[in-house]
């Protein structure tokens, strides 16, 4: 393993009020690289003061913003968009060393949050009230959807550029003011992205950083200035945040867990079918909380899988920066969980067609947390690595007779983020979008989730809170609707004193 001199790791500072500073706190963690365990930072869990200070910042700054107009809002995010253009490379680079993933996908991550900061640009559209006119004889009623305040989000380690881009923007550009606590595991990317905000044109205190983990979390969700949070992450960690949050009266928002299932109908294209599956159940080695993990084989359909193994077989580990197939997964935890749930998995009576457990690796791999594609069939429900989110490169094979029995499986899973139908029958695949209950679906499409111009929409065990982020839903999100009914007197018509509920 790698030697590091504690004094040559750089620190990760905090962004408060417009200044970056470091933090004051004794308790800072290592920020490692996945492919060979290198410390590449290290990361403090900020003190009390130190998120009051954020939150106080974000407070102060938040009625002159509030007040700046759409224009100015509006061109920031126009210079940002260009900003985060011209450091793609160096952006991905970071991603893929604190992350893991491939630069190709790491690029990806940058780009799907990107379109976020391109649609945030066009908030003139978005953020637009109503208005009727004679309600009542000469009484007119608007809306305003006016800014909340102090906002804060809360993001996992697996999409370090995309999530933190799913929040800010929006939320500052409907005139909020922000609080980002980034994941502890890799927010390099993420203060790199919230440079270019800064440089951007982001006035100081309007968007802050406290970096922690469970403590300033709790912090964030007690706070009493602070009224609204988008989380994303853990359904166990997003259903904390969502009581204790709600609880102390803020709206929330929390994009959670996941077991993703696509159907593949008998008459499917197969080889693009296959592909498709073993592209997004693989790939970022399968820690995308879209990434499916549960393949249903309809009928003759099951006689795809050994040709779904052999696909899986031929992907290639490697280090994010060589661009192969998969990288390694987050951590040495996350490798020794994922490992657990596969001997689970054996031991409950799955079949191991293919075990991605110690994969032979040439020496300068051997210290990275690689796993390879994992494969099992006659997988159930009430076994462990169905019942639970995997969150790495193993797919759980089902069978099904029929498309009904298949509906019937997904339906009976209590997560919701996205699903998927492989077939060329017009008439199946929109059965299969009428009667299935999960909020996002694909048709030949695996991971479908939407861009901008739409709102993530995952539904039932995978979200908790009514609005998703981005797209539409995420400015009502952010902002409250004022109702305003008016009326202007003429000099000297009255009608005397009205008793009733009438307006004329
Ligand atoms: P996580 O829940 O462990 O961490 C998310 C955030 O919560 C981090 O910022 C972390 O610091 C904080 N946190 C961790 N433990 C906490 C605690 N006990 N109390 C308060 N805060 C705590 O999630 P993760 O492992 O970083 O990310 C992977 C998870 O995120 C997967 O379950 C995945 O499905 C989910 N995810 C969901 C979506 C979606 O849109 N539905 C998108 C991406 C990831």
């Amino acid at each position: 393993m790698p030697s590091n001199d504690i004094s040559s790791i750089p620190t990760i500072p905090l962004l408060i009020g417009g200044e970056f500073v470091q933090s004051r706190t004794s308790e800072w963690r290592d920020i490692v690289n996945p492919a060979n365990q290198q410390v590449l930072a290290r990361v403090p869990m900020a003190t009390p003061e130190e998120v009051s200070a954020a939150v106080a910042a974000a407070q102060a700054a938040f009625p002159a913003w509030r007040k700046t107009p759409i224009g100015t809002r509006a061109r920031i995010f126009l210079k940002y968009q260009e900003l985060i253009r011209a450091n793609m490379k160096s952006l991905a680079a970071t991603l893929t060393a604190e992350q893991g993933k491939t630069l190709a996908d790491a690029e990806g991550d940058v780009f799907r949050g990107l379109e976020v900061v391109e649609h945030a640009a066009a908030i003139g559209n978005l953020q637009l009230g109503e208005l009727a006119h004679n309600v009542a004889n000469g009484v007119d009623t608007y809306t305003r959807l006016q800014p909340l305040g102090v906002c804060a989000g809360i993001t996992p380690f697996n999409f370090p550029a995309m999530i933190p881009l799913w929040m800010f923007p929006m939320a500052i550009a409907c005139g909020n003011t922000f609080v980002l606590k980034p994941s502890e595991q890799d927010p390099m990317v993420t203060m790199q992205l919230v440079e270019l905000a800064l440089q951007a044109g982001i006035p100081k205190g309007v968007l802050n950083v406290v970096h922690g983990a469970a403590d300033v979390v709790n912090a964030l969700c007690d706070h009493p200035d602070i009224k609204a949070i988008s989380f994303v992450g853990s359904t166990k960690v997003g259903t904390h945040v969502y009581h204790r949050a709600s609880q102390a009266g803020k709206r929330v928002q929390c994009m959670m867990g996941a077991k993703n299932h696509a159907i593949v109908l008998p008459d499917a294209h197969k080889e693009q079918t296959l592909n498709a599956l073993v592209g997004a159940s693989f790939g970022a080695a399968g820690q995308r909380c879209m990434a499916v993990s549960v393949v249903v084989l309809v009928g003759e359909a099951n006689q795809w899988l050994p040709d779904l193994v052999e696909k899986a077989r031929s992907l290639k580990l490697g280090p994010g920066q060589d661009n192969l197939d998969l990288g390694p997964v987050i951590s040495r935890n996350a490798k020794a969980r994922i490992e657990a749930l596969i001997a689970q998995g054996v031991q409950q009576g799955a079949r191991l067609e293919l075990d991605g457990r110690n994969p032979e690796l040439p020496p300068d791999m051997a210290e990275g947390n690689y796993i390879g594609p994992t494969v099992f069939s006659n997988v159930r429900p009430g076994m462990a690595i169905y019942d639970e989110e995997v969150f790495g490169p193993v797919l759980s094979v089902v069978s099904a007779d029929t498309l009904d029995e298949a509906i019937a499986v997904i339906n009976a899973n209590p997560h919701g983020n996205g699903t998927a139908v492989f077939t060329q029958s017009g008439a199946a695949a929109r059965k299969f979008e009428e009667e299935i209950d999960v909020g996002q679906v694909g048709i030949n499409v695996p991971i479908p989730v939407p861009v901008p111009l739409f709102s993530f929409t995952g539904s039932r065990a995978s979200k908790l809170g009514d609005l998703g982020p981005y797209g539409k839903q995420v400015v009502l999100f952010y902002t409250q609707t004022k109702t305003i009914t008016s009326r202007w007197f003429e000099d000297d018509v009255s009608s005397g004193v009205n008793t009733t509920i009438r307006l004329h």
